[in-house]
């Protein structure tokens, strides 16, 4: 089992959001939107393969459904990703080294200043990957140590941290209000109610662990499907 979805589905219950989980292109069809949780982002990355997801996703992508994507799911939408090199499905603007802050600081929770809220943000890291770059379309709403941790390109909204391991459900709420917004509108400062959107919940679970040949997401074009 791959995939901390059912801790994405506790804070979507807080926050009298309706999910489901998505395990066919069939539940996927069905989504608005998507969460694509963390875990082991290589096997994640052979289940959406193996059961044809790659398709509804990026169809989700382009009819301007959101994304939240946590950690090895943003190694799953990222351009590229290093360490080792790794097939994606290439739609967020972002470079990804895996498991970039290396063992000792590899997980630990911290509090970090983001655009989202005065507060500091709860932020659980577990073997987190680094942004080392970001395209034009992306706007970074946290860094920690020096790197972006929270982005946004559009409709996607990217964590190298766990949103979902917190009691702060400001990540969430966020993308939410993102979700309820009409595709064609400006990304900026959502502000629709969050229970009007029909969210799915993407969750990847599988055993394979082999490398998997997704397409390459071969040269971002400029700017964004998104935005
Ligand atoms: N280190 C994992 C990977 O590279 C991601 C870890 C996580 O999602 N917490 O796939």
């Amino acid at each position: 089992m791959q995939g901390d979805f059912e801790a994405h589905a506790r804070v979507l219950d807080r926050l009298g959001a309706d999910y489901l989980f998505v395990r066919t292109p069939q539940e996927a069809a069905q989504a608005d939107a998507m969460i694509l949780p963390g875990g082991e982002s290589t096997t994640m990355l052979k289940f959406l393969q193996d059961e044809g997801l790659e398709a509804p996703l990026r169809s989700l992508a382009e009819r301007g459904g959101a994304f939240l994507a946590t950690c090895a799911g943003t190694i799953l939408l990222a351009r590229e990703v290093r360490s080792p090199s790794q097939a994606s499905l290439g739609l967020a603007d972002l470079v990804v080294t895996r498991n970039g802050y290396g063992r000792q600081i590899a997980s630990g929770v911290r509090a970090i200043p983001s655009k989202l809220k005065p507060e500091p943000l709860e932020a659980v890291f577990i073997r987190a990957p680094i942004i080392e770059a970001t395209g034009p379309a992306v706007e970074i709403l946290a860094t920690e140590a020096g790197h972006p941790v929270l982005v946004r390109q559009g409709k996607l909204l990217l964590a190298t941290f766990h949103p979902e391991l917190t009691g702060d459900t400001t990540v969430h709420d966020y993308f939410l209000k993102l979700a309820a917004q009409p595709a064609s509108s400006s990304p900026e400062a959502p502000n629709a109610h969050g229970n009007a959107c029909g969210n799915a919940y993407g969750n990847a679970h599988g055993k394979a662990e082999n490398e998997a040949q997704l397409s390459s997401p071969g040269p971002k074009p400029e700017g964004s499907a998104f935005s």
